[in-house]
């Protein structure tokens, strides 16, 4: 008997929007009929809508909106492959995997390569830190949900150990932000709605105006320098009106 063919395999690399999205359409479109088998890879196991990280990393929206990509893939019928893209061996049609481990280094998924007849590849874009000395090892990113959750925890730790005065004499809290493009300037907005949430919620040394200093840091003569003057112009402005030092 002849056999049936199998049918052509579709890897999509990152489950940011677009490949989540597309992940989805073709499953509905092709996966369901059995005419191409959609396998979704990502580093990560859940997707956050990137436009608001900013917010989850100042803890002012919670990580609810966050898509399990386990459960998406199952519930939309398409496969999930977690791995760090590393490379492809176009001759064997071949996309090369590095393990993943978990922030305590325990392994995840092991290093491997996943066969592809159709390759597409939607890792986005990362924040550049131009090869700066130090930034690597002394910055933190905000480019991922699991850079979002560090930041957050690492925020509401200063805070605590700020009312509890485990951080010395330190009167002030200083926070700096890189890059006064959207996710800088959202973000420095965001910090500064957070620290009148943690104010309210018992961080009462924060209630000072001057307690915390919020400072964003851009080598472009203005603030979101991709967009018309007049944004940015009006953007300032209300950065100033939230004691935001540019
Ligand atoms: C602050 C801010 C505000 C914005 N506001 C808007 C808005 O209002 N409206 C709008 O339409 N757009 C907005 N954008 C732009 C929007 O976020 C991007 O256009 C969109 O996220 C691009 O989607 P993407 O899927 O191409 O990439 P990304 O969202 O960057 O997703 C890439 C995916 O690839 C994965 N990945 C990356 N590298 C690897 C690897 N090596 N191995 C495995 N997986 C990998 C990542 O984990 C991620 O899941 C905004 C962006 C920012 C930063």
């Amino acid at each position: 008997m002849p056999q049936a063919s199998k049918p052509p395999q579709i890897v999509i690399v990152g489950a940011g929007t677009a490949g989540l999205n597309l992940a989805t359409r073709l499953s509905r479109r092709l996966g369901h009929a059995g005419k191409a088998e959609i396998t979704l890879v990502d580093e990560n196991l859940s997707h956050m809508w990137k436009p608001s990280l900013h917010e989850f990393a100042a803890g002012t929206k919670g990580f609810d909106e966050e898509i399990s990509l386990l459960e998406h893939s199952h519930r939309n019928e398409y496969n999930f492959r977690l791995g760090r893209f590393t490379g492809i061996d176009r001759e064997k049609r071949l996309v090369e995997l590095q393990a993943v481990n978990d922030p305590s280094n325990r392994p995840l998924a092991p290093k491997r390569a996943l066969p592809y007849d159709i390759l597409v590849l939607a890792i986005g874009s990362r924040s550049n830190d131009f090869g700066t000395p130090g930034v690597a090892e002394n910055c933190m990113m905000l480019d991922t949900p699991a850079q979002a959750k560090r930041l957050q925890a690492e925020l509401l730790n200063l805070f605590l150990r700020f009312q509890t005065g485990a951080l010395g004499t330190t009167e002030k809290l200083e926070l700096t932000i890189i890059g006064a493009g959207a996710t800088g300037v959202e973000l420095a907005a965001e910090l500064r709605e957070a620290a009148g949430q943690f104010a309210r919620n018992g961080i009462h040394k924060v209630r000072r105006p001057d307690a915390v200093t919020i400072r964003l840091i851009e080598a472009a003569p203005r603030v979101l320098s991709a967009l018309p003057e007049t944004i940015s112009a009006k953007v300032a402005r209300h950065l100033r009106e939230l004691h935001i030092d540019v």
